[in-house]
């Protein structure tokens, strides 16, 4: 179907029927992955099955993967500027503890390539939204940073500093080859995908 999935499944060494993906719509609404099916519509993904590939597609919006070594349970979030002031985090990482036992110590977390602080600019009255919500650290001018209130957040879940881990490219002007909505908002998207092997 989809060539560009198939040759990523090829290069990756996945079936690419098992892939799991999100119809993303800006939410914090996190959902189990079922036994058959692969499509949910949602903004966080968390399975315990093996060769369960979850995908997170992004061009700026953090994706952000998940995982707890100890109970082998993985997910996947799609962080952009709603779903981090909804605390999608939260909700994943609640998730994987309801749902698979997994203990907070457990989980390493990793936020992918996305558009940092030195481009995200937002409206006067979001920026200041942003100040007086989350802390005057994470604005500059008006750029907010989304990946330190991710990092804020994740912290306040319990999430160790050593277990997060930062992407430090920015999608807009890196030059790096990821798609950026900002700089092509016609352009595709890159995706985050995590598995655990069977
Ligand atoms: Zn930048």
């Amino acid at each position: 179907m989809n060539t560009a999935r198939e040759n990523l499944a090829k290069k990756y060494n996945y079936n690419n029927t098992n892939l799991c993906y999100m119809e993303q719509i800006h939410s914090n609404i996190v959902q189990v992955v079922q036994e058959n099916k692969t499509l949910y519509k949602c903004d966080g993904l968390v399975t315990n099955q093996k060769n369960r590939p979850l995908m997170v597609m992004v061009a700026d919006c953090i994706p952000i993967l998940f995982y707890d070594k100890i109970k082998d349970v993985i997910a996947v979030a799609h962080a952009g500027r709603v779903g981090t002031f909804e605390n999608i985090s939260k909700n994943t990482i609640e998730c994987m503890c309801k749902t698979f036992d997994c203990e907070v110590k457990d989980i390493a977390v990793t936020l992918g390539p996305s558009i940092q602080k030195c481009c995200y600019e937002v409206s006067q009255k979001m920026a200041k939204y942003t100040e007086n919500t989350f802390g005057k650290e994470f604005v500059k001018n008006r750029n907010i940073d989304l990946q330190g209130i991710n990092k804020k957040q994740l912290e306040k879940m319990g999430i160790s500093e050593t277990n997060i881990t930062i992407s430090s490219i920015c999608t807009q002007c890196s030059n790096k080859p990821y798609f950026s909505y900002r700089k092509d908002n016609s352009c595709g998207r890159f995706a985050g995908i995590i598995m655990l092997r069977g």
